[in-house]
C-alpha cells in the first residue's frame, strides 16, 4: 500500500510551498490507490504555536487536500525516540557532545581546513576526542549535551547504502555528507533527523516525499534507517516554491500565506492550478 505524508512544523501558516509539497504528496498516493497522511513536526516547544495546529488542518481542508486518519504529533512520541537513541547507544555510534555554539565556531575558525558540508562548516569532531572517564566527570558534572552521530563508524557498520528517488534514480548515500549531526539537542532531547526516520517508519510510510533542499538529509536518514533496523522507503525530492526573484519561500511570504491569498477571494482551484505550472 503506497501511503505518504504531509510534516508542516506548526510554527506558522501554511503558504504556497507547504501547498505544493502537501499536494505532491496527496497526488501520489491518491494516483497509486494509497494513504495520504498528516504529521505534526513540533518537537521545537520553543518555536511552536498552539493555534497553528487547528490552521494549518483548516488551510489543507480549505484547499481540498484531504488527509486520513488523525494526524500525530511528534511531542507525543518522545519515548519513540528515546528508545531508537538508546539503540543507537548500544551500537557504540553516537557520541555526547558538551559544546557551545561559540566552542565549535573557535575551533573552526583556528582549523586551517575545518570540513565543509552542503550548509557550511561540519562539526570539527572536539568531542569525539573525549575519553570515556572524561565523558562521565562531565555528565556525572551536570554539563548538559547533545548527542552527535558519530558517521565514520556509523558508516564502517552499515557498509555502503543507497536510497531511490524517483526523480533521480539511484543514489549512493554518503553517510559523511552532514558529518557528525546532532541526534538528540541538548534542549529537546531528539531533532529532525532521528524524529522523521523513526516516523515515517511508525506511519508505515512507502514514498516520502520532501523539498529538494532535503537531499542531503535524506543521506543521513537512510544511515538511520539501516541502523536502527527500519524499513527503507523510496523518496521523491521535488522542486521548491520561489518567489519572484528566486527566493524559497519563507515565514517573511506573508502575501503569499494560504489564509493571506483565501481572503483576497482566491479559490482553492486557482492556487493548485498555479502550483502545477
Ligand atoms: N517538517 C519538515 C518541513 O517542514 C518536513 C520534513 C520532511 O518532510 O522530512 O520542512
Amino acid at each position: 500500500m503506497v501511503r505518504t505524508r504531509f510534516a508542516p512544523s506548526p510554527t506558522g501558516r501554511l503558504h504556497l510551498g507547504h501547498a505544493y509539497a502537501a499536494r505532491v504528496a496527496r497526488e501520489l498516493a491518491m494516483e497509486r490507490g494509497g494513504e495520504f497522511l498528516l504529521r505534526f513536526e513540533d518537537i521545537d516547544s520553543t518555536r511552536v504555536r498552539p493555534e497553528y495546529f487547528e490552521e494549518i488542518e483548516e488551510d489543507l481542508a480549505w484547499l481540498g487536500l484531504r488527509w486520513s486518519g488523525i494526524p500525530i504529533r511528534q511531542s507525543e512520541r518522545l519515548g519513540a525516540y528515546e528508545d531508537a537513541l538508546r539503540k543507537l547507544q548500544e551500537l557504540e555510534v553516537i557520541y555526547p557532545c558538551f559544546c557551545t555554539r561559540r566552542e565549535i565556531e573557535d575551533e573552526i575558525s583556528r582549523m586551517r581546513e575545518a570540513p565543509q558540508g552542503p550548509e557550511g562548516p561540519l562539526y570539527p569532531g572536539i568531542c569525539k576526542r573525549h575519553s570515556s572517564s572524561d565523558r562521565e566527570e562531565k555528565i556525572a558534572g551536570g554539563l548538559p549535551f547533545s548527542w552527535r552521530l558519530d558517521a565514520g563508524k556509523a558508516a564502517a557498520l552499515t557498509g555502503a547504502l543507497d536510497f531511490t528517488d524517483l526523480r533521480q534514480g539511484r543514489i549512493r548515500a554518503d553517510p559523511h555528507l552532514l558529518g557528525d549531526v546532532i541526534l538528540a539537542r541538548k534542549d529537546i532531547g531528539t531533532s529532525y533527523h532521528l524524529a522523521v526516520v523513526v516516523d515515517d517508519a511508525f506511519q508505515a510510510i512507502s514514498h516520502v516525499t520532501r523539498g529538494e533542499d532535503l537531499l542531503s538529509s535524506t543521506h543521513v536518514h537512510r544511515l538511520l534507517q539501516c541502523l536502527l533496523e527500519l524499513p527503507e522507503p523510496i523518496y521523491l525530492h521535488h522542486r521548491l516554491i520561489v518567489d519572484a526573484s528566486g527566493r524559497r519561500l519563507a515565514k517573511r511570504h506573508d502575501a503569499l500565506s494560504i489564509q493571506a491569498m483565501r481572503e483576497s477571494g482566491r479559490t482553492a482551484d486557482s492556487i493548485l492550478a498555479e502550483l502545477g505550472h
